[in-house]
């Protein structure tokens, strides 16, 4: 169903208009058509969730989570045919999308659980004859602004723990991943949610976006994308006191000391620098390396980037897939000149592939650049594609300074085995989530996830954090005597 769900209902635009959306193996391939929504229909979505919101926010949690635990059950049940649709539209493996949907489905489960666990405080209080409790209510109508790279687990962080504490949601998925967005939405008509408690419209960020945060019922943005946007959310969002919750970009650093396991370290370097072709947020795009042993290092990655296969997400044999889009795909070939340019020394790959058939989708070779300094663009602009820079530390502290010295702060990961060095480098890093010898991609649903700096603002998703942002404390005096 290439439609918007606004109010119980699938609908294509106000006025018709549509857009398509391609296969990034391949151009050529219109995946689908969707509607191409206006101000008005977002504002009939935003209507539709405040009308909806007097009910449902009635309900009990326990009412709340039955629907949501039989979306969760439909989610499991299609795993399959949404892993498709997220490779299709995405362009990443197929494995690397059932990842996608089994990491929502633990996430979905324990924020389910961490809403009926939802606790507000009694507290002892001055006065005779006086309790006092505080309880956590809902907000009212959220906005969830999601991006392409994870097109079905973001929404999925967001909409659940709205959902749970009694919130209603309107859902913009990002414009090259509308099916994806389709398949979630579709989870919850199926299992019965009332009209009006999930919306889900299709379109441009740069018009549906600001026509949700400006809108004066809408009580909170839940945003994943770009620090560029995050920030202009943010001051739109400002001027009404809207809450937001921002994830955004990186730059994530992985240091190697020379006392560390140097192939657990390449190992770690080459799946969090490539999988889903350097398009997780928190993918590793910066080696800060010990320059004792930065030689050795440099080969064992350079062995383990020739076997990654670049191909097609449904091929068996790809372990990399495409970019998602044409968009991306160039701009990250011109961040790759970039580099080349500024005097970065390139190590593997560089190029578009072309051969094997390739050449009319979104396929960038596996990067690596050496050599580069912490001046450079490669080393301070996040380029969200396969492209790692490699990079030398003196010593702990020039290692630190060169991790620390970016606008970003979303993961890091430290490789030593010294105590002393791994909980050092734990204290000061300048960082949302930190790995010791783990790649900086690992994260649980048991804890938050958000990043400092110019990644992160506002409470952070998952975790306990995940239902917090969604809820206002409210506090009852009572005498009783
Ligand atoms: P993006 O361009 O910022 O877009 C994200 C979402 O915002 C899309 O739905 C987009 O819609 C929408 N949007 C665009 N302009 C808007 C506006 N003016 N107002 C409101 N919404 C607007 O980011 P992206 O390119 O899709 O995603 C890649 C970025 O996401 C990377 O920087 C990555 O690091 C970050 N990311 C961060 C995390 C995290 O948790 N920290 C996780 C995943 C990704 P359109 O698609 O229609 O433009
Ligand atoms: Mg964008």
């Amino acid at each position: 169903m290439n439609k918007n769900y606004i109010n119980g209902k699938w609908c294509d635009a106000s006025n018709k208009a549509t857009y398509q959306t391609y296969d990034p193996a391949d151009l050529r391939e219109v995946t689908g058509e969707w509607p191409k929504s206006t101000v008005e229909d977002v504002a009939r979505a935003v209507e539709g969730a405040q009308k909806a919101f007097e009910q449902w926010r009635k309900l009990t949690v326990y009412q709340r989570a039955e629907y949501l635990k039989k979306a969760l059950v439909l989610m499991t049940d299609r795993v399959g045919q949404i892993a498709q649709v997220i490779t299709k539209e995405n362009g990443k493996t197929l494995k690397e999308s059932h990842g996608e949907i089994q990491s929502a489905v633990k996430e979905m489960e324990f924020q389910i659980n961490e809403g009926i666990r939802l606790a507000g405080e009694t507290l002892a209080t001055e006065r005779e004859g006086v309790m006092a409790y505080s309880q956590r209510v809902p907000l009212g109508v959220v906005a969830v602004i999601a991006p392409w790279n994870f097109p079905f687990n973001v929404p999925g962080r967001k909409v659940v723990p709205a959902l749970i504490t009694g919130n209603t949601c309107v859902l913009k998925p990002a414009t090259s991943t509308p099916g994806v967005g389709a398949e979630f939405t579709k989870l919850f008509v199926d299992a019965g949610i009332p009209a009006g408690v999930l919306n889900f419209v299709t379109g441009s960020g740069s018009v549906i976006g600001p026509a949700l945060v400006e809108n004066p019922s809408v009580k909170a943005v839940t945003f994943t994308g770009s620090t560029e946007v995050g920030m202009g959310i943010h001051e739109c969002a400002s001027k009404q006191l809207t809450r937001t919750q921002l994830e955004m970009g990186g730059k994530n650093a992985l240091v190697v000391f020379a006392d560390a396991d140097l192939e657990a370290a390449a190992d770690s370097a080459v799946l969090a620098a490539y999988a889903c072709a350097g398009q997780w947020c928190t993918s590793t795009s910066r080696a800060i390396v010990e320059e004792s042993v930065y030689e050795s290092f440099v080969k064992l990655v350079q062995d383990r980037v020739a076997k990654i296969v670049v191909g097609k997400g449904t091929d068996d044999a790809t372990t990399m897939g495409p970019v998602c889009g044409k968009s991306q795909r160039d701009g990250i070939l011109k961040a790759i000149e970039k580099g080349k340019a500024e005097g970065a020394i390139l190590l593997a790959g560089g190029n578009q592939v072309v051969d094997n058939g390739l050449g009319e989708g979104c396929f960038i070779e596996p990067t690596i650049f050496g050599d580069v300094t912490a001046d450079m663009f490669l080393a301070q602009e996040e380029i969200f594609g396969p492209v790692l820079s490699v990079m030398k530390a003196k010593d702990f502290e020039d290692a630190l300074e060169i991790a620390n010295g970016i606008r970003f702060g979303l993961s890091s990961s430290v490789y030593t085995n010294s105590l002393d060095k791994a909980l050092k480098f734990v204290e000061q890093t300048d960082v949302g989530l930190t790995h010791v010898n783990l790649p900086t991609a690992l994260k649980e649903p048991q804890f938050s996830f958000g990043g400092v700096k110019l990644s992160g603002s506002g409470v952070p998703e998952a975790g306990h954090t995940g239902v917090e942002f969604f809820t206002e404390h409210k506090v009852a005096y009572v005498k009783y005597r």
